[in-house]
């Protein structure tokens, strides 16, 4: 079931995407080579307990995933468990997904970033993962659909040659993280429901270097690319009001990003 959110409650789920926001830019400042990924746990959990929230994924799911942000270094699409042998090295990437509660709403936002100096080819991985995202967002508006979204991401990704998992999906999310409807990331038929004021919606694209095929590993939760060529995840959690869509996770609200999505178009 869709839950419509009044202005008030989105103005709750602001708060909690303002905590996610904040928390993912001092991650972004803290990668760097040595550092690992129990570091940036350790980190985000201090950012968002700090803030009076509680993190959405320590505890989620069956096994419980047993931390506050998803660290998946290169060839790890999503859900990697951040862990203090994993060291980041000059020239990987590593995907960081962050979710916070605050008054029982939910913000769930992801970044790649890459630590020290990246390769051309990497760079252009995470150029194309984040402008799909922002071109998905752009894409909807009051008495589309959803499935507006996804289409608009792959046309977008064609011409690049990466690969779009289809596997991890975007979502509705509220007083829950994950929610209906499903978002995803390719043109799907039917189109999806209609985007109405009070959807709010978290959009994930996750891009690849080769094949879009995953594989699951033994943990029952990292997610790594067939082949093992890397790939990039970034995410917002996201509202689309009669003035525009408002980014909740976003710190300026998504205006830096919609500006460069008219500006290249
Ligand atoms: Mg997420
Ligand atoms: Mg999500």
């Amino acid at each position: 079931m869709i839950q419509i959110k009044s202005p008030a409650e989105i103005a709750k789920m602001r708060v909690a995407g303002l905590v996610v926001g904040r928390t993912l830019a001092k991650l972004r400042a803290a990668v760097a080579p040595g550092v690992t990924t129990a570091d940036l746990d350790a980190l985000a959990e201090e950012s968002i307990r700090g803030e009076g929230a509680t993190p959405s994924f320590k505890g989620y799911g069956h096994p419980p995933f047993p931390a506050t942000i998803c660290a998946s270094v290169n060839e790890a699409i999503v859900h990697g468990i951040p862990r203090a042998s994993v060291v980041l090295r000059e020239g990987d990437i590593v995907s960081i997904d962050c979710g916070a509660i605050v008054e029982g709403w939910h913000g769930d936002s992801a970044i790649t970033v890459g630590v020290g100096e990246i390769d051309p080819e990497s760079q252009r991985l995470l150029d194309w993962t984040e402008a799909a995202m922002w071109r998905g967002m752009a894409a909807a508006h009051l008495g589309g659909r959803v499935g507006d979204i996804g289409k608009a991401i792959e046309e977008f990704v064609r011409p690049s040659g990466l690969s779009i998992v289809e596997e991890y999906v975007g979502h509705g999310i509220g007083t829950e993280m994950h929610q209906d409807p499903p978002v995803h990331h390719i043109a799907r038929a039917p189109r999806g429901p209609k985007i109405v004021e009070g959807l709010v919606l978290a959009v994930e694209p996750q891009l690849n270097l080769g094949t879009r095929r995953t594989r699951l590993l033994d943990d029952a939760w990292t997610v790594v690319t067939a082949d093992g060529a890397r790939s990039a995840h970034f995410e917002h959690t996201f509202t689309v009001t009669a003035d525009g869509p408002i980014v909740l996770t976003a710190l300026d609200g998504g205006v830096a990003g919609f500006a460069s999505v008219a500006a290249a178009s």
